[in-house]
């Protein structure tokens, strides 16, 4: 109860955008109307007997910000009632989120298969470490369901996908993939960054567990690193506090309370930049030198179906392909003036990056083309820009291509 003595409505009764705003706020005895940072690394106790009562966990309170920190438990909290999580925990990254939840799932001798199509540093996390770790790993076609159960071994405890995913916005059946991993008697984690907490609910779909990179859309301006893991609260609880408590890639207060700020007008952001997503994707879809565009939100999406099924919408980012491979796409890229190129995504900025020689490079040709990563390949993501700078933007990019004649060949 605050100062005024308004009474809380219990913010699990309240509808997503009210969540959003009030949800997790933790006010102190100043009553401040925005939520405070606390950035400590320590807490003060009235006396000895409370510091052993909470070392012990014999009495709530707070500790060690490595354990828990009031300004990271308001932002797990606000996230909770978004995902509809009963519980959260807050990481220093997307990829402390990731191998987190990766490592707390897994011992020695146990087997995790991952879809092909993942983010780089995800994807070096289940070939190259979890193997170090004793911990074998497959890689499927994540739209395949017979390559799913084929891939199963009794010792299988994890399936890994994202939904859709990078750069080419495949969108897989969530709640198919959760139904093998269950009758497996195995966990299903998403990577939802590209869905975005506002549009897809891994959660209700059967997911396990679901991570996000907040530095993405959850905080929606580029400024913080962060993550966050959601699930149920004895996975969490168990299997992922302890390690993270232990080992330490915990979310800083300062970023928290960015990300808490944000989240009050994550679905405005999202939906804007959604709309102005789709736009700009008709607009490729029609255009000279676009040899194919790829958006969850079109009619020709080739999972269009599932998208309607699991989606609340299209996302944020379009792929498409240059004709004229590497040099046009350079040169569309290099032309745009609002447009910045950049690898990073979900930002209010729209930003434009070249998978093959960036966020793909380190893999083979023959992998980059099992993947469907062409040397034409941009993805773009849409940001809170007027859609129709943007479509300028693109179309002055696209006049570019017929000034070189690079596109002709
Ligand atoms: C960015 C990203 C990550 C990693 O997040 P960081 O915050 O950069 O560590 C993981 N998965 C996906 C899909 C991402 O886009």
């Amino acid at each position: 109860m605050s100062e005024s003595g308004q009474k809380k409505r219990d913010p699990k009764t309240l509808r997503p955008a009210t969540q959003l705003v009030h949800g997790g706020t933790l006010r102190s005895q100043f009553g401040e109307t925005s939520e405070a940072i606390f950035l400590t690394q320590g807490f003060a106790y009235p006396s000895m007997e409370t510091a052993e009562a909470r070392m012990k966990g014999d009495e709530p309170g707070y500790v060690y910000s490595r354990y828990s920190n009031p300004t990271v438990a308001m932002f797990e909290e606000r996230m909770a009632l978004l995902e509809g999580a009963e519980a959260a925990r807050a990481t220093a990254s997307g990829m402390a989120a990731v191998s987190a939840s990766l490592f707390g799932l897994v011992r020695a001798g146990d087997h995790v298969v991952a879809a092909r199509a993942l983010f780089g540093a995800c994807l070096y996390v289940v070939e190259e470490l979890l193997p170090r770790f004793g911990v074998a790993s497959t890689l499927v076609d994540g739209a395949d369901l017979a390559q799913w159960r084929a891939a199963i071994r009794p010792e299988t405890k994890v399936l890994f996908i994202e939904s859709p995913t990078n750069p080419c916005l495949d969108v897989y059946d969530i709640a198919a993939i959760a139904a093998i991993a269950h009758e497996n008697g195995a966990k299903l984690i998403v990577d939802n960054v590209f869905a975005t907490p506002v549009l897809q609910k891994p959660l209700a779909l059967g997911a396990d567990l679901v991570v996000y990179s907040a530095t993405k859309h959850i905080d929606g301006h580029g400024r913080c690193l962060g993550g966050i893991i959601l699930g149920g609260r004895e996975v969490i609880e168990t299997d992922i506090h302890p390690l993270l408590r232990q080992t330490g890639p915990i979310l800083s207060p300062f970023n928290a309370w960015v990300f808490l700020k944000s989240l009050e007008s994550l679905p405005l952001r999202v939906r804007q930049q959604m709309e102005n997503a789709g736009r700009v994707a008709d607009f490729l879809a029609g255009s000279r030198h676009v040899a194919c565009v790829r958006y969850p939100g079109r009619a020709d999406h080739p999972q269009a179906e599932l998208v309607k099924k699991q989606m609340a919408g299209g996302g944020t980012l379009v792929a498409f392909e240059i004709e004229g491979g590497k040099p046009a796409a350079y040169a569309f890229a290099n032309r745009l003036s609002i447009i910045t190129i950049s690898n990073n995504l979900g930002d209010a900025k729209s930003l434009i990056t070249h998978p093959a020689t960036t966020t793909h490079q380190r893999l083979t040709p023959e992998a980059r083309a099992a993947l469907g990563v062409s040397d034409g390949l941009l993805r773009l993501s849409v940001g809170l820009e007027d859609a129709d700078d943007l479509i300028d933007d693109l179309d002055a990019a696209l006049d570019e291509l017929d000034r070189q004649g690079l596109a002709a060949e």
